[in-house]
């Protein structure tokens, strides 16, 4: 079988192929480190990480760039809020998200470019879009023209009506100076006098959010690339806004080829977040649980699904972990060769590789996985234990970056990140 992944933008399943024989380009959105995070960032990074190794698995070399929000509404307000500059608190929110993700044997990303040091590159790109045709100039802020893009709602299916609230509810201000249209976004805004502000054509000012994106993507990806992800969330309206002011700026389309958007994770019903008290925090799971069982629990469901946390389904992963650590012990070391597997090994560790080619179908290929683990455990034949060991070290280990480690490993995160 071939890789066949989800686009959303043409809205199927399709062949993966890279655009040509340099590296697959792979920009995930980052975090906004002005507050705490969630079991939800984990399971959407994790998502990411395992089509990362996936892609690795299959013989592609993959440049994997995710940023760092660090000048943003949310962030500027939050420093206002605690007397801390907004840098120092981007910094330590950052150190806490990086450790819980080592944590769970996330591969750190090739690039993790800080907004705040690409700013001239936004600049160059909304002097573009100013010079184009698709943006304009008012009382010191920079719109984009939405009505200037027809294809403006082709990544989130929405229409204008459907667009609206969810822009006003994800950040757009309802009263904008001078703004023709209400969906039209901010590429560059004149900065509050306790904000931070660089030199512009426009006057002293800050970038919008989506344009932070476009412009570390173009450039550590080029204005043509592979697979742009994030959370779910996020398709409306930054990628829907990045995808248009992109292809604007560098009239090249498609700007990418596969936008792909993790599961929301939810608690019982609700969103997860903060205001409903309803956080579950990687760190406080780690005081309970392995790296290896956190992660079992979030790869094992499909990425484009909504995740809803039960304690219970972690406590079950952990059962399922330790028993996939046990397993791949049976292996002694030994190597497999996928050519001279024996027929049970071989049709387990065949169709756990069809379920991964199917966008990432982690959900079908966990149970050909846990019965490689009872081969290699109960087998009666010492070969092919040794063979179904070797399979679950493979794949748990390449494919979904378990740990698998002899002696588990703990890392002491609630010392390391503080409480
Ligand atoms: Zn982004």
């Amino acid at each position: 079988m071939t890789l066949r992944l989800f686009d959303a933008r043409r809205a199927e399943l399709l062949p993966f192929a890279p655009i040509g024989p340099g590296p697959v380009g792979l920009y995930v959105c980052g975090v906004t480190p002005y507050d705490t995070g969630h079991l939800g960032h984990a399971f959407t990074y994790l998502s990411f990480d395992v089509l990362r190794r996936y892609l690795e698995f299959l013989g592609h070399r993959v440049v994997y760039v995710q940023n760092v929000t660090d000048v943003d509404d949310d962030m500027l307000r939050r420093a206002r809020e605690t007397g801390e500059d907004y840098l120092e608190l981007g910094n330590r929110h950052l150190t806490t998200f990086l450790t819980e993700m080592a944590a769970l044997n996330w591969l750190p990303p090739d690039r993790l470019p800080h907004a705040t040091e690409h700013i001239p590159q936004m600049l160059e790109q909304v002097e573009r879009l100013v010079a184009n045709g698709h943006a304009y100039a008012a009382d010191g802020h920079v719109y984009f023209s939405v009505d200037s893009c027809p294809t403006y709602g082709e990544l989130s299916k929405l229409s204008p009506d459907e667009m609206l609230p969810l822009a006003l509810e994800r950040g757009s201000r309802p009263e904008m100076p001078g703004r023709r249209d209400p969906l039209d976004f901010v590429l560059w805004q004149p900065s509050l006098a306790d904000e931070p502000s660089w030199e512009s054509p426009w006057g002293p000012g800050r970038p919008g959010w989506h344009i932070e994106c476009s412009a570390m993507g173009i450039a550590y990806l080029g204005s043509h690339f592979e697979i742009h992800g994030g959370g779910g969330d996020l398709a409306f309206p930054h990628h829907e806004s990045e995808n248009a002011q992109a292809e604007a700026a560098t009239g090249q389309r498609p700007f990418v080829d596969w936008w792909m958007h993790a599961g929301m994770l939810r608690y019982e019903g609700e969103k997860m977040s903060k205001s409903l008290g309803n956080l579950v925090r990687v760190r406080d799971l780690l005081r309970s649980f392995t790296g290896d069982a956190i992660r079992l629990y979030l790869v094992s469901h499909h990425y484009r699904s909504e995740l809803v946390y039960r304690q219970a389904d972690l406590k079950a992963a952990a059962v399922s972990a330790a028993q996939l650590r046990m397993a791949s012990l049976a292996a002694n070391g030994g190597d497999g060769d996928p050519a001279s597997l024996g027929p049970a090994v071989r049709q387990h560790h065949g169709r756990f590789l069809d379920a991964m080619d199917n966008d990432l179908d982690t959900p079908s290929a966990m149970p050909e996985l846990l019965a490689l683990a009872d081969l290699a455990l109960g087998s009666d034949d010492a070969g092919e234990r040794a063979e179904a060991g070797w399979a679950v070290r493979e794949l748990g280990t390449k494919i979904l970056g378990l740990r698998l480690a002899t002696i588990p490993v703990q890392p002491e995160i609630g010392e390391a990140v503080g409480t």
